[in-house]
């Protein structure tokens, strides 16, 4: 297991005399690379040349806006050319702080405004600092994407409505409900040790609000220790302490935190490298079984044609697996709370090696639950619930809409076709298999209070929401 610490600073004088012993001893935690924002142009060299000589380490070069007050017009072009650097992989940290006003506004703002142009220029992404200024640096953000709306728009992942990623707020001071709507501008947010303190603030709510899929590690080194050494200098090492308390509000693996959180960081930064595809995958304490990228849906907010990664992990397979592979790979399904049949496609799809592997993991004492739009007996050809008894213990139908029209225009398909079939699946599973959820995604536009009624009232299953990112 390794990780990335996405926001240290390495080059602060607070390091001067054991840099290298600070980054070995990263090294030995299992951070496998560093990010280290530039603060001024002083710094932002520095940063670039640690960079070179030590390969886990890459920069970010920009005016703090601590600093706004130093960057004249040469300032700033010299962040550009620096920027061109190889081992410069974004324009950073950079923001407003009306908390210390150690800048002016103007400048601050001035300096900022500069240094997006700068980004969009170099098709870089930003590190976002913000403090007491949310609101204004959020409207900036939003104009400056108005003005470059092709600012690292190429990085969109096919077929999501989510933009590419164009930057992270570091340290992210604000409510959920912002980092949403962050989320939906094309941003991460990352939360350094300020998640283990006994008063955190927002960072625990954010940090369990928002899919770990948007958020990146950090350390803010040689700033905010987290606990036990709160109050000492920080260093990149304590990262797991940081992804362990992540970890624990996700309900997820510390495992799950640190893939997750390098395929982020890949995303937004191009450091490390994409994984490979997977036919079977573990998320917290089950095993996830990816038969099939195909489905008989297209659904707005499915990824399936994109870049199909969940967690950290990349789905995107280039052939389906047979049943004897998946086998292989389960092994002891006693050591899984359950085997879920789930990926970017429609299990029902792969109907008999969906039956076969379920018949394994029954055999051998396992739990199996299986994921799916509820079209399976469209896909079939015939009525297949009865073929599911004994091998499936929970059953998660996608509803997404009470509403057959908007069901058709969320998934792309006949709507009422297919709403009719699902809801006959569904009705039959519940008087077949032990356990039925039927879930919808999070969506502003789809009435919630109608859809629990009609799951618990008209079905009698269990109601869930899922997240749209
Ligand atoms: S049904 Fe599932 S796999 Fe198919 S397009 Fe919709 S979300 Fe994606
Ligand atoms: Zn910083």
């Amino acid at each position: 297991m390794t990780f990335i610490d996405t926001h240290a600073h390495v080059t602060a004088r607070e390091f001067d005399a054991d840099r290298d012993e600070v980054l070995a001893r990263a090294a030995d935690a299992g951070i496998r690379f560093i990010i280290n924002p530039g603060t001024n142009l002083e710094d932002s060299r520095r940063a670039v040349e640690l960079a070179e000589r030590h390969p886990m380490v890459y920069a970010a070069v920009g005016y703090h806006p601590h600093d706004a007050r130093l960057a004249d017009e040469a300032g700033l072009a010299a962040i550009e050319e620096l920027s061109t650097h190889p081992r410069v992989v974004a324009i950073g940290e950079i923001g407003l702080d009306f908390h210390y006003d150690l800048s002016p506004r103007d400048a601050q703002e001035r300096v900022f405004a500069a240094q997006l142009a700068i980004a969009q220029r170099r098709d870089l992404p930003v590190i976002i600092h913000s403090r007491e200024s949310l609101e204004l640096t959020v409207a900036m953000l939003d104009a400056s994407i108005t003005a470059c709306p092709e600012w690292r728009e190429s990085r969109r992942a096919h077929g999501s409505r989510a933009p590419g990623p164009r930057g992270v707020f570091h340290c992210y001071p604000g409510d959920v409900a912002t980092a949403w709507k962050l989320v939906g501008m094309g941003f991460m947010v990352s939360l350094p040790g300020i998640v283990t303190f006994k008063k955190p603030g927002n960072a625990v709510d954010v940090a369990a609000g928002i899919s770990i899929e948007h958020q990146l590690l950090e350390t803010d080194s040689p700033y905010l220790a987290p606990v036990p050494h709160r109050g000492t200098r920080n260093e990149p090492m304590h990262i797991p302490l940081i992804a362990q308390r992540i970890a624990d509000v996700q309900h997820l693996s510390v495992e799950d935190v640190a893939r997750s959180t390098n395929v982020a960081a890949y995303q937004l930064f191009g450091v490390g490298e994409k994984p490979e595809p997977r036919f079977t995958y573990p998320l917290k304490r089950s095993l996830y079984i990816n038969l099939t990228n195909r489905c008989d849906a297209d659904c707005v907010f499915c990824d399936r044609k994109g870049e199909a990664m969940v967690k950290g992990h990349n789905l995107k397979i280039t052939r389906e697996p047979e049943a004897e592979e998946v086998i292989a790979e389960i092994g002891d399904p006693t050591r899984y709370e359950e085997v879920v049949f789930c990926g970017y496609g429609e299990p029902t799809i792969r109907l008999e090696a969906l039956k076969q592997v379920a018949r394994f993991v029954k055999d051998r004492g396992g739990r199996t639950r299986l994921n799916t739009d509820g079209h399976g007996n469209i896909i079939n050809k015939r009525n297949i619930v009865p073929e599911l008894a004994g091998l499936v213990d929970a059953v998660s139908i996608s509803l997404n809409s009470t509403d057959p029209q908007q069901y058709g225009a969320l998934m792309r398909i006949d709507g009422p076709k297919n709403f009719a079939a699902m809801v006959e699946f569904a009705r039959e599973a519940v008087r077949t298999l032990p356990r039925v959820v039927l879930t919808i995604v999070d969506l502003d536009d789809v009435d919630e209070d109608k859809a629990r009624s009609f799951v618990e009232k008209e079905i009698g299953a269990i109601f869930a929401k899922r997240p749209f990112f």
